[in-house]
Parts: C-alpha cells; structure tokens; sequence
C-alpha cells in the first residue's frame, strides 16, 4: 500500500506532565486516512495533520451507525517503540466490518497503516512507567442517505493519544455490578464486534453499577440471563479451585486480544485453562465454599485488572482475600513485561515499529 506522508507544518506543544496524560483528551499531530469509494475500493491512504472532517448530517453512521473501531497501544522503553498483536487487530476489524456489510481491509495493510502512522508519532509515545500512546482505528459509513442500506462510501481513519498509567497509583482490585435487568448483546447480534452500538447499549448499565458504588458492569447473557459474558470493555476471567475458567467465545462476547493471550500464558504457566459457560450460580456456590480464589478483567487498557467483589443485588461476593490476586499480578507483570520489551516473547507478539 502506497501512504503518502504530509506532514503538520504546526506541531503542537507535547505534554509536559507524564504523570497527568490521563486517557483519550490528547491528540496527536497527524492521524491515518483513506477513503472506500464503491467500485474503486481503497484509496488515498495518507497521513495527514490531525483535522475535523467534514461529513453530510444524512451520513449513515449517524443514523444507522454503520461504525467499527479497534483499541491498540505503542508502548516505548529506551527509545523503542513496539505494538502488540496487531494482526489480530486487523483480523478483529476484518469480523467486525463483515459483520456490518462494510467493505474488509487487507490485513497487511492495516497492520502497515499502524506502523507507518506510530513511526511517524513517535515522539508523541511517553516513556514514563505504564504510560502509552493509545491507537484508535475505526471506519465509519458516509453515504448521505436516510434509506437503510449500506453505505459505498467509507473513512478508515486512525487517531492516536498519549495516555497515562492505568494504574497511576498502583493496581487495585475493583467492586462490580453484576447486572441483570440489561443487557449488552445477544447471540446472532453483534455482540463479537466492536462496534458503537453495543458502548451505547451498555451505557445504562454502567450508570447503574456507579450508582450502586461500583467501578465497572458484569454482563449475563442476552437469552436466560444466567451465564457470565464480559465487563464493560474487559473479558473476564476466574480462578476457581485451582483451575482458570472463562466465558468461552459464543458470538456475543468480544473476542479480546488480551483474552487470547492471557490464556496462552495461563497454561504457559501450567493451569489448566476452560473457556466454557459459567453461570453465576456457579460463582456463588464457588464464593461460599471458598473456591472462587481470583477474578480479573482483561483488555488493552487495564491489561489485567483484579476484581475484589462481585455485588448482585444484595448479595457481595468477595474474592480470595479481596486483594490482588498472585495470578492477575504475575499475568500483569508478565504482559506488560512482553509489550514493553523487558522480558522474552516466545510466542512473537511483539513488534518493534521503530
Ligand atoms: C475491546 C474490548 C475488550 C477487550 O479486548 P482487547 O482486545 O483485549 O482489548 C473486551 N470487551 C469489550 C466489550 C471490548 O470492547
């Protein structure tokens, strides 16, 4: 793929302050876009200075929401930068935009598009401890028209923002609201697509779980309302009598990346792992016997984030000793040991960028 590179002739001032980035306000200088245009597919990749754009109010993805993003992070350690699995990025995408009846992008080109733009952002990537440069590829449909079809027209574009810490002051184990009035998708749906749609959906639910002093939503299925699916914007996984338990993929839940891989390091680490249906039942049954020794949620944010309490309805289930777990810290530190390139990576996960 031919990117022709223009750069900003007015950079912006970078953040000073490490410490305070925060996550996704700060932009970079340029961001990544090309443009579908029916019968003559993909075209005019180029990396431009970052611009609003200019879009028709009877665009698609305004009323039919014809819109996949994918979540991405540079991370640099002595003036290295590297990416994670970006080829499940854009196999991800790839679902997602099918899915959609949105036109697919190669996967050599959008894991190109991600190199390229990250190289040319480089200085914009923090070296502080935890710190990253968040990548943000998404398509969205542009035909201005209220009919229901498919758009002709897309914009693949990525954006990029230098992010803080997640654990700015330090890991600690969250309290979630196990949800069961809600739901977030059902299968058949669209469920396994990060797409706007299903955040949308999810939203009143979160609202409800900060409302009962919880940080994040547990979702059950869409059908019986009984089996766990996925938090928020985490998969979600349990430690229950020494062996490692999560949702497995049954085309409602998102299939994470971090998910994949922190199953791998699981039986690298020689647990047994099953992705099979876990209902809640089987969680309480597990909290009051004492077996239900971790919980942790998995994405490329958090990376690992230990969970403390469970709380449906009145009910609190407390986690091991509802600290940090010793699996979702050796998971955590072995990840991110991976992604920053402090310890070997077996598997080829890594990808140096420049
Ligand atoms: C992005 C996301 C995840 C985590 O996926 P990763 O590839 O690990 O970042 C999990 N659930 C939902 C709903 C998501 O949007």
């Amino acid at each position: 793929m031919n990117i022709e590179i223009k750069l900003t002739e007015e950079p912006k001032l970078k953040p000073s302050d490490e410490n305070n980035l925060g996550f996704g306000t700060i932009f970079t200088d340029h961001m990544f876009i090309m443009e579908y245009n029916g019968d003559r597919g993909w075209e005019n990749a180029r990396i431009e200075k970052f611009h609003d754009i200019l879009v028709s109010p009877a665009a698609n993805v305004f009323h039919y929401g014809q819109e996949i993003f994918e979540g991405m992070k540079a991370y640099k350690n002595n003036g290295e930068v590297f990416i994670f699995r970006p080829d499940m990025n854009a196999k991800r995408a790839n679902n997602s935009l099918e899915r959609l009846c949105m036109p697919k992008i190669k996967e050599e080109d959008f894991v190109e598009a991600v190199k390229k733009f990250v190289e040319v952002e480089k200085d914009w990537v923090p070296k502080s401890n935890g710190t990253t440069l968040y990548l943000r590829p998404f398509v969205i449909g542009l035909d201005p028209k209220l009919g229901v079809h498919p758009s002709s027209h897309y914009y693949f574009i990525i954006i990029a923002s230098p992010s803080g810490a997640y654990y700015a002051k330090g890991m600690s184990p969250v309290s979630i609201w196990v949800e069961d009035e809600y739901v977030r998708a059902v299968r058949g749906g669209v469920g396994f697509t990060k797409t706007g749609g299903n955040y949308a959906a999810s939203m009143a639910g979160q609202e409800k779980a900060e409302a009962h002093g919880c940080e994040q939503t547990l979702w059950l299925d869409g059908v019986e309302r009984k089996y766990i699916e996925e938090v928020g914007s985490m998969n979600i996984c349990f430690k229950i009598d020494g062996k490692v338990v999560t949702p497995m993929l049954n085309g409602s839940i998102l299939p994470g990346v971090t998910r994949d891989s922190i199953i791998t390091l699981c039986k690298d680490f020689g647990y047994e792992v099953e992705e099979r249906r876990v209902s809640l039942e089987e969680l309480i049954v597990a909290a009051e016997n004492g077996k239900l020794e971790e919980c942790f949620g998995t994405g490329t944010a958090c990376v690992v984030s230990p969970v403390g309490k469970l709380i449906n309805k009145d009910r609190t289930m407390v986690i091991g000793n509802g600290g940090i777990g010793p699996l979702s810290q050796k998971l955590y530190d072995t990840l991110t040991g991976i992604q920053y390139n402090m310890i070997e990576d077996k598997h080829g996960w890594r990808i140096k960028v420049c």
